[in-house]
């Protein structure tokens, strides 16, 4: 399946294979990012699941040995560049 979307800069419609969707891809005419609609795939969620869950669990271990404010800026700061690097992604 594929999707089509459409150029914001230059309005040529775009089609799009399906492993694109809820990403990133460039304008055959005019080379600037299109942003496709959709879901990305389900092992890209996985992915995301997980490391919210290593995040949590880090900040919950890091809470029990040095006190839950550490363990907080610890799971926060995890979170926090977890999410920076799924936007590059
Ligand atoms: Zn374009």
């Amino acid at each position: 399946m594929t999707e089509i979307a459409t150029c914001p800069h230059c309005r040529t419609p775009a089609e799009v294979p399906d492993r694109f969707a809820g990403g990133i891809v460039n304008c055959k005419k005019c080379g600037r990012a299109i942003e496709v609609p959709g879901l990305r795939d389900p092992l890209w969620w996985l992915l995301r699941a997980g490391v919210v869950a290593a995040a949590v669990g880090a900040g919950v271990l890091v809470a029990q040995r040095h006190g839950a404010a550490t363990g907080a800026i610890t799971g926060a700061a995890l979170l926090a560049g977890s999410w920076l690097v799924s936007r590059a992604l």
